[in-house]
């Protein structure tokens, strides 16, 4: 396939508006994949994808299409057949490196719009991101089965916002199928062929890449000039490293050996690379030996959120060790150092695109490598200045000393601009919440006669702690979010410890800004009230702010000891509570000599 017959697109929208479903559909379309082969969102292959119904990984997949409509440059029979590489992209905001990653491969993307949700806050996100990257936009507005869609009214919110001529919209419905023979000539009209030139030497872009445990390092790439061939030698750009091909292909949608990639391709190659740590996304691959100009990569991955990652039982450290290693394997956007805690031992501090991408790596941890994990409560990084004008980040509270000798001169904490979508009638409330969440109105308009479009810049602090749930809560799930990242702020931050029996417990540490400190000090003390079981002796649970002891509660000692109710009593019940106890111990840490369950820290996380 010359470059004229490839198209490189890939479908972008808000969660939920059908962009996996339409490309299952597509696929489907031109046979790739057999239409019912029982399992939706066919690109999602994660188990948290499928569960969660979100799309985490980029995925991406080629086709072979025949145009068998007339279009500008087919007639009738003898129609062009044509190679297209659709890459399915994450929706969420904490995903849009992702998004940014895929669309670095492709000319062109489908906008998907539900009809009866019309445009939402992710919408806006990636179609900035996609007009910034150049890529021509086709607009389709999606789910027009459902009884409230209002594809006029979305065309209008489309032409106001991004200047979109309404007669550019396609109509479909991914579940009836209606409309969807208009979206691949669409593609083949509308959108450019990859730039790039056959006779030069090879280069590509590398995608992405992970780990097989079979083929070893599997990567995504996008030939940007020249071919790529089976035993061909490529070098990195990035680490000067070469490597023979040992395999090349497109993912059809599962790997499929073709030997060769040509300019304008989307495909995989398989080398003697040995850790995906070797294939930095975003590098340029070239062929060895030639000096070639590196296309130009990716922003770096910026860590928004970290978190101590620490086994649930002391002794797992190993295994926990060697998940970790094997999940970052496939996902390299996540940052991983080690650290001591002396309340948790030894364990790991991650560093995460957000709060969603975080609860993702647990989840992964947990279900798909078996570890049990206690996490500590996430923190932005903060940046500190200290009297001999040095600046540390600070990814984990707990390693800032309260009494290193050192003066803190200035504090500065990272900030978003936030974009919320909402009806009308809840601009009051949103407005309030923004607010006590520090944050500062940056603009406040109306996308038409129902929805309205507030922009904060906000303090990520205040954003990563169940801002999103509160949101939602108060607009009845209606608000739409996003957020990118924005500069650093100057403020006025404290470190505030919590104390058991008078110890401090490191991995309960946190930085907050001092006028929340009291609420939040509050909030943490009753939390754990709540959640630490009451044990044989007194325990004092106090939060402080350097020496300052700023909120205090007493769990009182237990009177008697579980057995004790049913002392001479049934057997059976006697072992089911031994059992129980057991079962609760599992996920237990001590502390000193208090026992901490697992929610406790998971709870935690919550208090903003
Ligand atoms: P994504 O998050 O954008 O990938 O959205 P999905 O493809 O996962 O779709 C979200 C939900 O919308 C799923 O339950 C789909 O079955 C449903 N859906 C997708 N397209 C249509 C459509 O055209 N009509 C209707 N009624 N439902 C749809
Ligand atoms: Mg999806």
């Amino acid at each position: 396939y010359p470059p004229e017959r490839i198209r490189n697109f890939s479908i972008i929208a808000h969660v939920d508006h059908g962009k996996s479903t339409l490309a299952d559909r597509l696929l489907e379309l031109t046979g790739t994949i057999q239409k019912g082969h029982g399992q939706p969102q066919y690109l999602d292959k994660l188990q948290v994808e499928r569960e969660r119904g979100i799309t985490v990984k980029a995925q991406t997949a080629t086709m072979f299409y025949r145009n068998t409509v007339e279009t500008s440059e087919s007639h009738g029979t003898d129609s062009p057949s044509y190679l297209l590489n659709l890459i399915d992209t994450p929706g969420h905001v904490d995903f849009s490196y992702e998004v940014s990653r895929s669309l670095a491969a492709c000319q062109g993307a489908l906008l998907v719009v539900d009809a009866a949700q019309g445009v939402q806050a992710q919408t806006i996100a990636n179609f900035y991101l996609a007009f910034e990257s150049n890529l021509s936009i086709i607009p389709v507005i999606n789910k027009i089965d459902q009884p409230t869609a209002d594809p006029d009214n979305v065309k209008a919110q489309l032409k106001r916002l991004f200047d979109i001529d309404p007669s550019e919209a396609l109509l479909t419905s991914a579940k009836t199928g209606q409309g969807l023979s208009q979206v691949l000539p669409a593609v083949i009209d509308r959108i450019p062929c990859p730039p790039g030139s056959c006779d030069s030497p090879v280069r590509m872009l590398l995608l992405d890449s992970y780990y097989d445990e079979y083929k070893g390092v599997i990567c995504h790439v996008a030939v940007v000039d020249g071919a790529m061939r089976k035993g061909d030698k490529i070098s990195s750009a990035a680490t000067g490293r070469t490597y023979e091909v040992f395999d090349v292909g497109i993912m059809h949608p599962e790997l499929t050996p073709t030997g060769v990639l040509y300019t304008g391709q989307v495909g995989y190659v398989i080398t003697g690379m040995r850790s995906t740590k070797e294939a930095r996304i975003g590098d340029t691959l070239h062929q060895a030996k030639s000096i070639v100009e590196p296309l130009p990569g990716f922003k770096p991955v910026r860590h928004m959120v970290f978190s101590g990652v620490y086994p649930a039982d002391g002794s797992d450290f190993d295994a926990l060790s060697h998940a970790i290693e094997k999940l970052t394997c496939n996902d390299a956007s996540v940052s991983v150092t080690k650290e001591t805690s002396t309340a948790l031992g030894m364990g790991f501090r991650c560093g995460f695109l957000g709060l969603l991408h975080m609860d993702v790596f647990h989840q992964r941890l947990e279900q798909e490598y078996g570890a049990q994990v206690i996490s500590t409560i996430p923190t932005v990084p903060y940046i500190f200045e200290y009297g001999d004008e040095s600046k540390v980040q600070v990814e984990n509270p707990a390693a800032l000393a309260s009494n290193t000798g050192k003066r803190v001169t200035a504090c500065w904490e990272p900030t978003v601009i936030a974009t919320i979508l909402i009806p009308s009638e809840y601009v009051g409330p949103v407005i309030m919440l923004c607010s006590e969440r520090r944050g500062e109105q940056l603009e406040y308009t109306f996308i038409d006669a129902q929805r309205a479009l507030l922009k904060y810049r906000i303090p990520l602090r205040e954003i990563i702690v169940d801002f999103y749930n509160e949101l939602k809560s108060i607009t009845s799930g209606y608000a739409t979010f996003d957020y990118e990242d924005s500069e650093y702020q100057k403020s006025d931050l404290v470190k505030m410890d919590i104390l058991l029996n008078g110890q401090p417990v490191d991995a309960m540490a946190t930085i907050i800004h001092n006028q929340k400190a009291q609420k939040v000090g509050r909030e943490l003390v009753d939390k754990l009230k709540k959640f630490i079981e009451r044990q044989m002796f007194e325990i004092t649970i106090q939060a402080a702010i350097g020496s300052k002891i700023i909120a205090r509660e007493t769990l009182s000692a237990m009177r008697k000891n579980v057995l004790a109710k049913c002392y001479g009593g049934d057997i059976t019940r006697k072992k089911k509570l031994l059992e129980k106890q057991k079962e609760g111990k599992k996920r237990m840490k001590r502390v000193g000599s208090v026992d901490i369950p697992q929610e406790a820290f998971h709870e935690l996380l919550k208090v903003s």
